[in-house]
C-alpha cells in the first residue's frame, strides 16, 4: 500500500503515555503492577448493585450535558460539608468523564493562542499537551526538593502579563506533597490584580495523612472565584474504570467549560452517575474514611520498603510513594523501572516521566492501592533487587 505522508503533528513531543507504556512492560513480563494508579481491589458491593438496579431500571440512555440532576446536587452538598462552599448545583457543577476530560476542557476553554500556564514539575502528564493544544505555553516551576513543595518566590517571577492560567495539584501526583494553608494564602496573594485563573486538580482530595487537612482552592474566597476544580469519583471509589469525575467552577467560566465539554464528551454514563449520587447520599462515611484507609496501606508499603535498598519518606498524601533507589542502581529512572520490571518483576514510574528537563533523580513512584497480598508479594520482590 502506498504510504500516504499524514499531516505535522499536533503534538510533536508527544509519544505513549507512561502509564500505558509500564501497564503494558508488566502485563507482558507479568510483573506485579505497581506503576500506573489504581485500586487492585473492588469499589463497595453496594455501589456496584446500585449501578446494576439503575440499569435493570432502565437508566441506559443519554444523562444531561452537565450531569444528572441528583448527582450535581450531592456534589453540591459534599462540597459545603467539607470545604464550607455553597456552590450552585445547577450552574456550576459539571460532571465530567473522569478528572482528564475536565482537566482537558477547562484549559481549551480558558486558555487562548499565546498564553502562557504556569505548571509545578514534577507535573501530570496530560497539563502541557492541553495547554499546547490550546496554542498556549506551559512555563514549568520546580517543585523544591526534598518536599516538593512550592517556591512562591520562584512563582511570582514566572508570572508575565501573558500569564492565563496557573494549575495546582494537592495532593500532588507523583510525590504525595500536600499544600498548607499558607500555599493557598500565597498563591492568592500572587494573582490578586491579575487575571489570571487558577485550575486546581483536587482529585486525592481524599488521601491527606496525619490528620491533616485537604485545603481546597474552594476553601478560599478569592480562589474560589478564579478557580476550577476538578475531582475524580474513579480514586474515591476505587472505580478508575468508570472514568466519572467533575469540574467545580463559578458561573462564567462553568458556561465556557461546558461550551468545550459538549462537543468533547456530550455526557456520562448515566447508571453510573445516578449510582454515585445514591451512594454519596447514603454512605459519606466512605469519603470520610478514606484517608485512614490509604494511611493504613502506605504504612503497610513503607515498612515493606524498609526491608529493601530503597530509602523513601512516607508519602503526605494520595496512592502514591515515591523511593530512592540511589543504593541499587545509577541507572536513569526509565531504564531502571524498566530494568526492575523485566528482571525483578515489579513496575514503577519513572518520576522524570512528570518532567521536561534534565534533572537527574533516582525516584520511582509505586501505587500502593494494592491489597496486602499484593503489597507482600511485591515487597518480597523488591527485596532481592
Ligand atoms: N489528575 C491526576 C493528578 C491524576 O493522578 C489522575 C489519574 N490518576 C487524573 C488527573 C485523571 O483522573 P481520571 O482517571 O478521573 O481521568
Ligand atoms: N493518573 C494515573 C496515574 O498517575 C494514571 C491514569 C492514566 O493512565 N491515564 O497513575
Amino acid at each position: 500500500m502506498r504510504h500516504v505522508p499524514g499531516p505535522p503533528s499536533k503534538l510533536p513531543g508527544v509519544g505513549t503515555t507512561i502509564f500505558t507504556v509500564m501497564s503494558g512492560l508488566a502485563a507482558e513480563h507479568g510483573a506485579i503492577n505497581l506503576s500506573q494508579g489504581f485500586p487492585d481491589f473492588s469499589p463497595p458491593a453496594r455501589l456496584i448493585e446500585l449501578v446494576a438496579a439503575h440499569m435493570r431500571a432502565g437508566l441506559n440512555q443519554y444523562a444531561p450535558m452537565a450531569g444528572l440532576p441528583a448527582l450535581r446536587a450531592a456534589i453540591a452538598d459534599k462540597v459545603l460539608d467539607l470545604y464550607g462552599r455553597r456552590v450552585d448545583a445547577g450552574s456550576e457543577v459539571t460532571v465530567t468523564p473522569g478528572a482528564t476530560e475536565a482537566l482537558f476542557c477547562a484549559v481549551q476553554a480558558v486558555v487562548h493562542r499565546g498564553e502562557e500556564v504556569i505548571l509545578f514539575e514534577p507535573a501530570y502528564d496530560s497539563y502541557e499537551p492541553a495547554v499546547q493544544l490550546a496554542g498556549g505555553v506551559a512555563v514549568r516551576v520546580p517543585l523544591r526538593r526534598p518536599r516538593f513543595d512550592v517556591d512562591w518566590d520562584r512563582v511570582r517571577d514566572a508570572l508575565t502579563p501573558r500569564t492565563r492560567l496557573i494549575i495546582v495539584n494537592t495532593p500532588h501526583n507523583p510525590s504525595g506533597a500536600v499544600f498548607a494553608r499558607a500555599d493557598l494564602e500565597a498563591l492568592a496573594g500572587l494573582l490578586r490584580g491579575t487575571r489570571v485563573l487558577v485550575l486546581g486538580d483536587e482529585v486525592y482530595e481524599h488521601m491527606v495523612f496525619g490528620g491533616a487537612a485537604h485545603h481546597s482552592v474552594l476553601t478560599h474566597e478569592e480562589l474560589a472565584a478564579r478557580g476550577m476544580v476538578v475531582s475524580s469519583f474513579g480514586k474515591t471509589y476505587h472505580a478508575t474504570g468508570w472514568k466519572v469525575g467533575y469540574c467545580i467552577a463559578p458561573v462564567g467560566l462553568t458556561q465556557e467549560f461546558r461550551k468545550i465539554h459538549q462537543f468533547v464528551q456530550f455526557s456520562v454514563a448515566t447508571p453510573m452517575q445516578a449510582a454515585l449520587a445514591d451512594f454519596l447520599v447514603e454512605a459519606p462515611e466512605h469519603h470520610r474514611q478514606l484517608a485512614g484507609f490509604y494511611q493504613t496501606k502506605r504504612d503497610y508499603f513503607c515498612r515493606l520498603l524498609e526491608q529493601t535498598r530503597f530509602r523513601c519518606t512516607p508519602s503526605p498524601g494520595t496512592y502514591f510513594q515515591l523511593a530512592d533507589y540511589s543504593a541499587l542502581s545509577d541507572l536513569p529512572d526509565v531504564e531502571f523501572a524498566r530494568h526492575l520490571t523485566i528482571r525483578y518483576g515489579v513496575a514503577a514510574i519513572p518520576v522524570s516521566a512528570f518532567s521536561s528537563g534534565a534533572r537527574v533523580e533516582r525516584l520511582v513512584r509505586f501505587c500502593f492501592a494494592k491489597d496486602d497480598v499484593t503489597l507482600d508479594a511485591a515487597g518480597e520482590r523488591l527485596k532481592q533487587a
